[in-house]
């Protein structure tokens, strides 16, 4: 089924994300752990692609797991360190799995790159490759509070218009933990004529020690009432996942009554952090 169709269809949609493993040690707790997220009859599951590396196979394989196991994958891909012939190569591949959806994405600039090296430069060009190549239905991201790379959100949002255009038929935000930025992002997105769906992502967080870090790669802003909450649970684990899932129960009830129809879970592969917000608005989504 293409992504489109379940984030159009009149009922809200709750879609879970997992990323593959780093090495091929880790592979079954992860092949395990995106398994019991499926058996929760997530709307649709999308798959990380690490660039490079050894084990950016997984995600056609864990997609294609999913798959049989009666849930719709999204598999991403990412352009940055490909080819032509490998971006051919990994297409060939999804396709003959029978998979419908990609996620075109750049990736994060490599730091030893060389500029006159790189085959791709942005995801608009992976995405405009994808749909000549026919068949997939494609989505890209989007970053409510701009690509770090961006000098403002104008040329933000003019790149997006681009990637819109050159085939990506839907957006997956970057997390954010303010929904008032994602309505604000929505109105100058509509302004600027991309009409594309747009899939509301949303990070639990239940590890106080990482999320400023990656909230400071990635230009998220977190708001002060959810600051008072990681210092004061932040160095009790339990206290911590309860309160990062009350917090993301709490952002996504808002969305869906204010018709975001579609959130997606960065579910970081822990199974019981799906469930309980799975279980949070099950009569919601019902
Ligand atoms: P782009 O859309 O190419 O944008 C990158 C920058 O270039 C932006 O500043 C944009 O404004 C600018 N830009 C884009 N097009 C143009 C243009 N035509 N002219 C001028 N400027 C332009 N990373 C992974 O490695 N694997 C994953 O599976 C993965 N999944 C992700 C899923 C989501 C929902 C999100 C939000 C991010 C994900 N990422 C993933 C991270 C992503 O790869 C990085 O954020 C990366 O730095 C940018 O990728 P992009 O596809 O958004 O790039």
């Amino acid at each position: 089924m293409k992504i489109t169709d379940i984030i159009t269809a009149d009922r809200p949609s709750l879609s879970f994300e997992v990323f593959p493993p780093k090495t091929s040690d880790n592979f079954e707790s992860v092949m395990s752990a995106a398994m019991q997220i499926a058996s929760l009859n997530p709307s649709y599951m999308s798959v990380t692609y690490g660039a490079g590396g050894g084990t950016s196979h997984y995600t056609a394989s864990i997609a294609s797991s999913l798959m049989e196991a009666g849930v719709t994958p999204l598999a991403h891909l990412s352009c940055i360190s490909a080819t032509h012939a490998t971006i051919r190569e990994r297409l060939d591949d999804l396709r003959a799995r029978g998979i419908e959806n990609i996620l075109a994405l750049r990736g994060d600039i490599p730091k030893d790159f060389s500029p006159e090296k790189l085959e791709y430069h942005y995801a608009s060009e992976l995405a405009s490759e994808i749909r000549d190549y026919g068949g997939f239905c494609i989505g890209g991201a989007c970053y409510p509070e701009s690509h770090p790379d961006s000098a403002d959100s104008a040329s933000d949002i003019e790149a997006l218009r681009i990637k819109v255009e050159c085939g990506c038929e839907f957006l997956t935000t970057q997390m954010f933990f303010d929904n008032n930025i994602l309505y604000n992002f929505l109105w100058r997105l509509r302004r600027a004529g991309i009409d594309v769906p747009v899939v509301a992502g949303i990070m639990p967080v239940t590890n106080a020690k990482s999320i400023r870090r990656i909230c400071s790669i990635s230009g998220t802003m977190l708001p002060q009432r959810f600051i008072r909450i990681v210092e004061r649970y932040g160095d009790n684990p339990e206290a911590m996942l309860q309160a990062g899932i009350a917090y993301a129960t709490e952002q996504i009830i808002d969305l869906y009554a204010n018709g975001i129809n579609a959130v997606h879970i960065y579910s970081m592969n822990r199974p019981e952090v799906a469930q309980k917000i799975r279980e949070n608005v099950a009569s919601i989504i019902a």
